[in-house]
């Protein structure tokens, strides 16, 4: 097995204003402390240029919510990815499911946006997951499968691009899957990515995303082939996110590069 070393992502989603500085301040200081995983806070786009500013120069890396396909052009409203890395971004979450599921967005536009973010030179952490009913229906694996393989570039590497599985019934409810059923899809992917991928696809980091707490964190980091997690609203207290990173740090089962 690839060593790959685990990530811990914050989506901030649609909160935090300049006075929320501190906060990013207190994950920049406790990074200090974590040597064995990588952490990256995803702000709101309007603070993308503060954050970035005061993450320079230290472990922790500043990533967006979502980019447009096109480099720039009449697109009002929207972001592009090298804009996004003008700003100081290093990363880009891409197909969240509120935006799948809010702003309608498809597999291929997901497809053109992590093209777009490596264009850029940005990483794209890319989400799939099913729905309750897909479950109940025992169609998980068919759905994430079909958002895997039309999510994804053809070119797309480790260096360009993270999987993140986020079963839409996990988000912000505070109802996660088993460790058994986390263990049962992050192999799926794992080997739905070497197939696809071949060795490159066994350096893909997958992270698990989905009401990810400190109290939960130990149970759900051990499972294997889970690299890492996205959080959302755990991630916007600093002391939360910094313990769930601790857990990550130090207890991931997937060996450190
Ligand atoms: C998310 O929205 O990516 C997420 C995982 O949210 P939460 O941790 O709040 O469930």
């Amino acid at each position: 097995m690839s060593p790959r070393r685990p990530l811990v992502a914050g989506n901030w989603k649609m909160n935090g204003l300049r006075g929320s500085l501190p906060e990013l301040s207190a994950i920049i200081e406790g990074a200090r402390q974590l040597a064995n995983v990588d952490l990256m806070v995803c702000p709101p786009a309007t603070l993308l240029v503060k954050f970035a500013k005061a993450a320079a120069g230290t472990a922790v890396r500043i990533g967006a919510q979502d980019c447009h396909s096109e480099p720039k052009g009449a697109f009002t409203g929207d972001l592009s990815a090298e804009m996004l890395k003008d700003a100081g971004a290093t990363a880009v979450i891409l197909g969240h499911s509120e935006r799948r599921t809010r702003h309608g967005e498809t597999d291929a536009q997901v497809r053109a946006k992590a093209s777009a973010a490596r264009r850029a030179g940005l990483l794209a952490i890319i989400c799939v997951g099913e729905t309750k009913e897909d479950r109940e229906k025992g169609k998980a694996e068919d759905v994430v499968a079909t958002q895997l393989r039309g999510s994804l570039p053809n070119e797309a590497n480790a260096e360009s691009g993270v999987i993140a599985y986020e079963p839409v019934w996990a988000i912000g409810t505070g109802v996660t899957p088993t460790p058994a059923e986390i263990a049962q899809m992050h192999t799926f992917l794992r080997a739905q990515l070497n197939s696809q991928f071949g060795a490159a696809g066994e350096d893909i980091r997958i992270l698990y995303g989905g009401s990810v707490t400190p109290s939960n964190a130990r149970e759900l980091m051990h499972v294997a082939n889970v690299d890492g997690a996205l959080v959302g609203g755990a991630s916007l207290r600093a002391v939360d996110f910094l313990a769930i990173a601790t857990v990550c740090g130090h207890e991931s089962p997937q060996p450190k590069k």
